[in-house]
């Protein structure tokens, strides 16, 4: 049996082997427990059918556990120090591939379609760089990969808002834009005492699980993503404040927005924040027709 790497003590010798520190601006929060790694993977029902893409193995922490579920691995990282650090202590593992890139630039698709050919069923799994966390969902998301879908670790917050449903105080126009692509719950809340060094936040590791079509049907659906941001930026606001601030003259064109609204059965007197994802759909397309 190999050693994890996911130790206390087997982290501080990996780095003090390679003389490294960690870089705080890269978001790097090593996990240090091997029972958390094996919760985070069981959340992605893998097999050796199945291949995982990791954004940021860091020290290699949760792709081994990747390598020793899935078939093949492929990771993604930015940090230059850490390539010849993974080329050891992943050594005892042959189906992992590291790519060194900043994920928002790299070409994804097309190291699916090199490094993963044959595996139709692929997860994403990682621990995210916490700086940057939105961006790299919503662009793996919009890219549309072919992946079932996502198991990642993210600040607690923020897994809250993604995951949130209409009526709560979280839901808005995130929880939509991630939601109308994935069906997204709550997996497990991290404790601090997991990561080395420990971030400053609260934790949480979310699944994603993408839809074959989108929750609701729309004309446009830049325009639909729009009237869900318009309708959040005043929470406190009616959506009819909110709309009218949002659509282009809005102001002079509040008829136009209150028949939109009746068209769409939606009381102008509500808040966004009370809408669900398919109301918002119905509302988009009805504005649509005037302000599209
Ligand atoms: N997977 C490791 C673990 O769980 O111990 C490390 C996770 S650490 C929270 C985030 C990792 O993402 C770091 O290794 C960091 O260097 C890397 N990273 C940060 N920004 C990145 C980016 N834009 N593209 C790829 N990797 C990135």
């Amino acid at each position: 049996m190999i050693k994890d790497i996911a130790t206390p003590i087997r982290t501080q010798e990996i780095m003090a082997k390679h003389g490294l520190t960690v870089k705080k601006s890269l978001g790097q929060n090593f996990l240090i427990d091997p029972n958390i790694l094996r919760k985070i993977v069981g959340q992605a029902d893998l097999t050796k059918q199945s291949a995982a893409i990791e954004i940021g193995p860091g020290i290699g922490a949760l792709t081994e556990h990747l390598a020793r579920s899935a078939g093949k691995v492929l990771a993604f990282e930015i940090d230059q120090r850490l390539l010849p650090v993974l080329d050891d202590t992943l050594s005892p593992y042959d189906n992992i591939s590291i790519i060194h890139s900043d994920i928002l630039k790299a070409d994804v698709a097309a190291a699916i379609a090199k490094e993963l050919e044959g595996y139709d069923d692929i997860m994403v799994v990682a621990n995210l760089p916490y700086y940057v966390t939105t961006p790299i969902i919503m662009k793996l998301l919009l890219e549309k990969l072919p992946i079932r879908g996502l198991v990642v670790m993210l600040q607690k917050e923020v897994a809250e808002r993604i995951t949130a449903k209409p009526g709560t105080k979280a839901y808005g126009s995130l929880s939509i834009a991630i939601q109308y692509y994935t069906e997204a719950e709550m997996a497990l809340t991290v404790p601090k005492s997991v990561f080395m060094p420990q971030p400053n936040v609260d934790s949480a590791v979310i699944r994603m699980t993408k839809r074959t079509t989108p929750q609701v049907e729309v004309i446009d659906e830049d325009f639909f993503f729009k009237v869900t941001r318009g309708s959040f930026v005043q929470r406190r606001k009616t959506i009819l404040n909110n709309l009218q601030a949002a659509m282009p003259d809005g102001k002079e064109k509040k008829e136009l927005i209150l028949k939109a609204l009746e068209d769409a059965g939606i009381d102008p007197t509500r808040r966004g924040e009370t809408l669900s994802i398919k109301e918002f759909g119905g509302l988009a397309d009805e504005l649509y027709k005037h302000f599209g």
